[in-house]
């Protein structure tokens, strides 16, 4: 199955729900980032809840951003998403490795740490919109739910999983089996009534990767959490993960550091490389080329 988001409206929308299969766009950065379970559960989730809430901007060059900082073995997570669903994003330390948490599940939590979540929306105003919260559990779900209340006061519900494949003795084998998540949100105003009936919904559901491994679209989740209330899918978008780096780009980085630090580059002799953090991918350019870059200035 592709990665896909669906849009859906309920109970008369007074509730708006996304869900989000996920599952290639997380195996591709576990490759990019050689990241280990940990690590890719921990990028995988933010890269989930950022496909969807990149979908969820409406002009074709809104840019979302993503950050967690925390004091955990991984250090931080980027994740950036456009509208359009490209997702792309990094950790810190990919390689940390701890052990499973007390409900044998891998330790996110833990390897974040107490921390706080940006986010920032470039929606194309003077400032980029910035919110910040205190992360409530490091499990990154929770933490976004937390942030849509405190800053955006909106109530919603955050699910969000990464699923690693085991091998016959139950180790982990470091591909990714399942990925996905989904977010629902009430408006203003939404009826006692319809949240009462979601809170006890949810209440009831299993974990969204255990649905997806039960062969669950994300059309079958909405409608496993919200199917009483009348579900109507508005939209489906394709997602993926895609770096828009460029050596044109890298170029243009490289000339704005200025008449000096090209001349520096010159005189130390070397070839100079840069690395996208978001795809890890090296740009060398030569000393010869530093001097043209330098001529364009
Ligand atoms: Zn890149």
């Amino acid at each position: 199955m592709e990665d896909y988001i669906i849009r859906a409206t309920a109970a008369d929308n007074q509730i708006r729900a996304f869900a989000a299969y996920t599952k290639n766009m997380v195996e591709t950065a576990r490759g990019i980032h050689n990241t280990s379970p940990v690590a890719t559960a921990a990028l995988g989730r933010l890269l989930t809840a950022g496909s969807m809430m990149g979908i969820m901007m409406k002009g074709d060059n809104d840019i979302l951003t993503l950050q967690i900082r925390g004091q955990g073995a991984l250090g931080g997570i980027v994740v950036t998403a456009d509208s359009k669903g490209n997702v792309k994003g990094y950790v810190n330390e990919p390689m940390v490795i701890l052990p499973a948490n007390d409900r044998g599940k891998l330790d996110v939590s833990g390897a974040i740490g107490p921390g706080t979540l940006t986010v920032i929306m470039d929606i194309g105003l003077k400032e980029p919109y910035q919110g910040q919260v205190e992360l409530v559990s490091g499990e990154i779900a929770e933490d976004i739910t937390y942030y849509y209340a405190v800053s955006e006061q909106t109530p919603s519900s955050v699910a969000l999983g990464v699923l690693m494949n085991g091998n016959d003795t139950g180790e982990l084998v470091n591909t990714v089996r399942q990925a996905g998540g989904f977010i629902i949100q009430l408006m203003p105003d939404t009826d006692e009534s319809v949240i009462s009936a979601v809170e006890n919904k949810l209440s009831g559901i299993s974990s969204v990767t255990t649905l997806l491994d039960r062969g669950m679209t994300p059309e079958d989740i909405l409608n496993e959490v919200l199917g009483d209330l009348g579900v109507c899918i508005t939209d489906r978008y394709d997602t993926r993960f895609k770096c828009n780096c460029s050596r044109e780009r890298v170029e243009k980085a490289l000339i704005s550091l200025g008449r000096k630090e090209l001349k520096d580059i010159i005189n130390d002799g070397e070839d100079v490389t840069l690395n996208c953090h978001f795809c890890n991918t090296d740009y060398t350019y030569s000393i010869s080329e530093i001097k043209e870059l330098l001529g364009e200035l």
